[in-house]
């Protein structure tokens, strides 16, 4: 029976959300209200307080590395701030940094590309948004494989387009060339394949994307190769080029290849990406760029100015460093019973099907971080119920007491209580 004080704050509770819904329905836009936070970035915010708090929690859900800026990066960044003369630049970038995405186009795509096919943005991200923008018509669908990162659905929407992911029929991390060909339609705008992938951590193969690139090219459909992650592989593979299967001139494509210096260099907080694509889709890109933010931000345009030009060999450590991180990842993984994990080909995520602990992946990454205080990010986030999103840019320390926690919180057999730090808990939730 509910008692008079608790009425009273229940009604009060629904009143003030009313408001709210209200407030929301007049005065943000449909968009504004149809577009989800980022749930990877939300987490971070979430760890931060917790930390702050003084709680021992340890970041599985993060998706960036913990090493250095390169220091080529650092001295030219300050060398500008040392002039303290720090203006606008054109809005598509300064014609150092556009040289020297053209010439590590050369190096690491094999292509010849001028500075007119290069723009340069804040981050990747915005790369992406000034091309959704650049493309599509209200209504028109882009196609992207599903698992997919947090943010292609939202971009597409942002845009006014609508996302149509695909999922492998056999469970798979990557659908077939069919599955996805039999969704397009004529509304059809753009694919976005991005591999190595966040989250799994798949590469696909070079037969699957040199099939994409024919189908793309035949039907003049675009097709966006998110590289964000291609540096960053493993077991002595590299990842296929896109452009070694095109048979037109890049004037005429609807390829688009889309990198930046956030992965490879651990340059997040930079804030530079860009896209190498037609010159006429460029201008379209720098216009719309050009009256959202003028441009990426001068400093941090210097900044990979020197980390392009510079000492390369912190990609290498960072690969490397990755790779090893990745292998305890897995090693730890195949001590737990239920957990099915595909060995990720690159990147810094793998992507474990938890099922068989919890179907619903949200109530899971929930419990994990409620009772043990692990960030992990829910697969349903990324279009693939039942998973996890684990990272392993951090520290092998994190990595194994992380995943020392989620056994405790989900394994029946082990220890009864676990510490963390000077706390004992108890499992009562099994
Ligand atoms: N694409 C993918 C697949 C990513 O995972 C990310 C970053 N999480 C980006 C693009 C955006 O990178 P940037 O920091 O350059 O905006």
């Amino acid at each position: 029976m509910e008692t008079l004080e608790a009425r009273a704050v229940r009604v009060r509770r629904e009143a003030s959300d009313a408001h709210k819904e209200e407030r929301n329905a007049m005065s943000l836009s449909q968009l504004a209200r149809s577009i989800k936070e980022s749930a990877t970035l939300k987490l971070n915010e979430t760890a931060a307080v917790l930390r702050e708090k003084g709680e021992p929690v340890i970041h599985l859900g993060g998706g960036e590395p913990k090493s250095k800026a390169p220091v080529d990066a650092i001295i030219n960044c300050a060398a500008l701030l040392n002039t303290g003369e720090i203006r606008y630049t054109a809005p598509d970038g300064i014609p150092a940094l556009k040289k020297a995405i053209v010439r590590y186009t050369e190096e690491h795509y094999k292509k010849i590309v001028s500075a007119h096919n290069v723009i340069a943005s804040g981050g990747a991200k915005q790369a992406l948004m000034v091309l959704l923008h650049a493309i599509l018509d209200p209504k028109e669908e882009v196609i992207f494989p599903a698992p997919y990162w947090v943010s292609y659905p939202e971009m597409v929407k942002l845009a006014g387009g609508v996302p149509v992911p695909v999922t492998a029929e056999d469970g798979s991390f990557c659908p077939t060339v069919k599955e996805i060909t039999d969704v397009v339609s004529s509304y059809t705008k753009a694919i976005i394949l991005n591999s190595p992938n966040n989250p799994s951590g798949v590469m696909y193969s070079k037969d699957f994307v040199q099939e994409m690139v024919e189908f793309c090219e035949k039907k003049s459909i675009y097709l966006i190769m998110d590289d964000i992650y291609n540096r960053l592989v493993f077991d002595g593979k590299t990842a296929p080029v896109c452009y070694e299967f095109t048979r037109m001139p890049l004037e005429q494509s609807k390829l688009v290849v889309i990198n930046g210096v956030s992965k490879m260099y651990a340059m997040t907080g930079f804030r530079i990406g860009w896209a190498i694509a037609n010159q006429a889709l460029i201008e379209a890109m720098a216009t719309i760029q050009s009256q959202q933010t003028s441009g990426p931000s001068a400093p941090a345009q210097w900044a990979a100015v020197g980390a392009l030009n510079g000492v390369q060999s912190s990609i290498e450590s960072l690969r490397v460093t990755l790779e090893n991180n990745r292998t305890v990842m897995m090693d730890r993984l195949k001590a737990f019973d239920g957990v099915r994990v595909h060995p990720p080909d690159g990147t810094f995520y793998c992507f474990p099907d938890f099922s068989a602990y919890m179907k619903d992946s949200q109530k899971l990454s929930n419990l994990l971080l409620d009772k043990v205080r692990v960030v992990t990010v829910p697969g349903k986030e990324f279009g693939f119920e039942g998973h996890l999103r684990l990272s392993y840019c951090g520290t092998i320390r994190d990595i194994t007491e992380g995943l020392d926690r989620i056994k405790w919180a989900l394994d029946p057999h082990s220890a009864n209580e676990l510490y963390l730090g000077d706390r004992k808990l108890v499992r009562e939730w099994l």
